[in-house]
């Protein structure tokens, strides 16, 4: 037999590939079944955030139960102008932009469900462009046949904007509560 026969080879490879798995891998069985356990725990805890993250958002946003209460709105600006959201009594909340333009609201897995990155309405818009274009609507920037009737898309422009301004968009900058406005555009001085 010469070193070209098959079987030669084959075990020339295999020798290779053995060498490839590396000692790591070599766990004792007990040693393994304890890194197993540890991963459960950490993925069922992760689930678990997941979930809850999921279920605090729907019921945020739910038409029933999301709706902010006369007392919140007593105690806040920013439940006040949410509650702006919450338009028709079954209907799911949506932004300025999507309902005077009649936007169809994102259905299936298009649907936001609490777990993105940022929190968005169940519109599919951001919060924060929402918030600001809600806050400007409310101020009286929209006027019939004078301009657009809303930021449309340009939202996360005029959120960049506003950050070029005044740093991280917050909701206390966003209405100027107790000067936040001005000690954000010291901060941001170019
Ligand atoms: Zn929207």
């Amino acid at each position: 037999m010469n070193s070209h026969t098959p079987g030669k080879i084959s075990n020339k490879r295999q020798k290779r590939s053995r060498k490839g798995l590396t000692k790591p891998h070599r766990l004792p069985l007990s040693d393994a079944m304890d890194e197993i356990k540890r991963l459960e725990q950490l993925l069922e805890q992760k689930m678990e955030k997941y979930f809850k993250r999921r279920e605090r958002w729907q019921a945020r946003w739910d038409p029933a139960t999301g709706r902010p209460t006369e007392e919140q709105m007593k105690d806040s600006t920013e439940e006040r102008l949410r509650a702006e959201f919450f338009k028709h009594k079954d209907a799911k909340p949506r932004c300025y932009s999507c309902r005077i333009n009649h936007a169809v609201m994102p259905s299936g897995s298009e649907a936001p469900n609490g777990t993105e990155d940022t929190e968005l309405l169940p519109c599919g818009c951001s919060y924060n462009g929402a918030m600001l274009q809600m806050f400007l609507a409310k101020s009286g920037l929209f006027v019939k046949g004078e301009g657009p009737d809303s930021l449309g898309v340009q939202r996360v422009l005029y959120v960049k904007m506003f950050e070029v301004f005044f740093g991280k968009f917050t909701f206390d900058k966003l209405v100027n509560g107790a000067g936040a406005r001005l000690e954000a555009a010291k901060k941001q001085a170019y």
